[in-house]
């Protein structure tokens, strides 16, 4: 028999966007219903791995400054909420060839909007961050405000302080259809139907599954693999080291950006990852399908767990940090949703009244959740927001063929 549930607004998907939407929504009073198909903070997404950078100047776009700013204060009210810390602010170093976008993106974005920070020469560098062997031609940009969110539990905490103001959670339960309807849009959780007047689907690498053929999306979103390495720290630095030490991102020569997060547990591990794949790698990973960096996933599948391949390709980057191990202790895989432009997708569906997406977040979104949290919860409400998403349009893409 089927069972009818009704509520104000039914969030689909408790990852990173979704629980932090559930905890806004449920704080002002509404009616909310949040439905994850795994257990909130769980490791089949995108938001699992211990770690997010946070950075202000931001290198993927100037424009993103402000909704950087809205985020900081977004996730200070959950940290006060919560009475946790969720947030470190450990500074971030950015590295490689001046020209690179990890420097120059930053350097611009710090510029238009008047943020602090600090351009290192190579001679400094050595100086001040000796963890990090550099090139002669290479430089630094090193920014105070930054740092690291901790994603389990922040997604945790939304979750809990959500169901404490009333939010009611379904948890290993997937839905499995949504019905655009322009009065009450329904929500189908297998034999469980759910009327409500907003639906906010934040599902990450299952978004355009969820609404096949209702968002185009630009031609659709692609859902890669990324492997995260957390190799051992193997001996101490000369203490002219920043602590905490910053987290980075180095720009290579050949286009590969990778990242690191040196100083959570302690100083025992330094986690690396790889954003972006150098144009030769990708060329290389088009003839070689099953190559590990950027190779398609589908999302019910999962990722590839990581293999020697991954060891021993996260190994080359970690060689370039003074005082770590050659070999990964632990490695993990997780999913991006790549859109084609690499911008976020938030904003209400113009074709099905009541839909409001948030996705394709191009693995840079989790800084902002909770900023995002924010916008979501305010265009379920009121059907419009302060906060600036306007660049992340679902339909940008529609008007630019039109
Ligand atoms: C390795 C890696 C490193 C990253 N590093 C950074 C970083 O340093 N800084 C940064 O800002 N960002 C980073 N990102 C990106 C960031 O983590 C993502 O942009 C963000 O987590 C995406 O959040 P989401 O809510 O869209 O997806 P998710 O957190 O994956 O949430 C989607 C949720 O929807 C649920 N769901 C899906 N379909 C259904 C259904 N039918 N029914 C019910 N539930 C459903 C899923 O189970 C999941 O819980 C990184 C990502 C990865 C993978």
């Amino acid at each position: 028999m089927n069972e009818r549930l009704d509520t104000d607004t039914v969030v689909v998907g408790l990852g990173a966007m979704g629980s932090q939407a559930l905890w806004r929504l449920a704080r002002e009073g509404v009616d909310v219903i949040g439905v994850e198909q795994f257990a909130p903070g769980h490791a089949r997404g995108s938001s699992h791995g211990e770690s997010r950078i946070i950075r202000t100047a931001y290198l993927e776009g100037a424009e993103y400054v402000p909704f950087v700013h809205a985020a900081w204060r977004a996730w200070d009210e959950l940290q006060d909420a919560a009475q946790a810390r969720l947030v470190v602010r450990s500074g971030a170093l950015m590295l490689g060839p001046p020209e690179s976008g990890a420097i120059s993106g930053s350097a611009l974005a710090a510029r238009r909007h008047d943020l602090a920070h600090e351009h290192l020469s190579a001679e400094v560098l050595a100086e001040r961050h000796p963890r990090h062997l550099m090139r002669p031609d290479e430089v630094g940009l090193f920014e105070e405000a930054a740092g690291v969110v901790l994603p389990e539990p922040a997604i945790l905490a939304a979750v809990r302080l959500a169901q404490e103001a009333g939010a009611r959670v379904l948890t290993h339960r997937a839905v499995t259809r949504i019905e655009p309807d322009p009065d009450r849009p329904r929500v189908w959780v297998g034999d469980t139907e759910i009327r409500a007047r907003r639906v906010v689907v934040t599902a990450g690498a299952w978004l355009p599954r969820l609404l096949p053929g209702l968002a185009d999306l630009g031609g659709g979103v692609r859902v890669e693999r990324r492997v995260l390495g957390w190799f051992p720290i193997t001996g101490p630095l000369p203490d002219t080291a920043t602590t905490p030490e910053p987290v980075f991102a180095r720009d290579e020569p050949d286009g590969t950006l990778w990242y690191g997060f040196p100083s959570l547990d302690g100083g025992r591990t330094i986690k690396i990852g790889v954003h972006a794949e150098s144009a030769a790698t990708r060329a290389a990973g088009a003839r070689r399908p099953g190559s590990q960096w950027g190779e398609p996933v589908d999302p019910d599948v999962g990722p590839r767990p990581p293999d020697q391949d991954d060891a021993r390709r996260l190994g080359e980057l970690a060689a370039e940090l003074r005082g770590v191990g050659p070999l990964p202790e632990r490695m993990a895989s997780c999913m991006y949703t790549m859109t084609s432009d690499e911008h976020f997708v938030i904003g209400h569906h113009q074709g099905s009244p009541g839909l409001v997406l948030a996705g394709g977040f191009s693995g840079h979104g989790f800084k902002f959740a909770s900023a995002v949290g924010v916008a979501l919860a305010d265009l379920a409400r009121t059907g419009r927001t302060d906060l600036p998403i306007a660049m992340f349009d679902p339909h940008r893409w529609d008007s630019r063929r039109g």
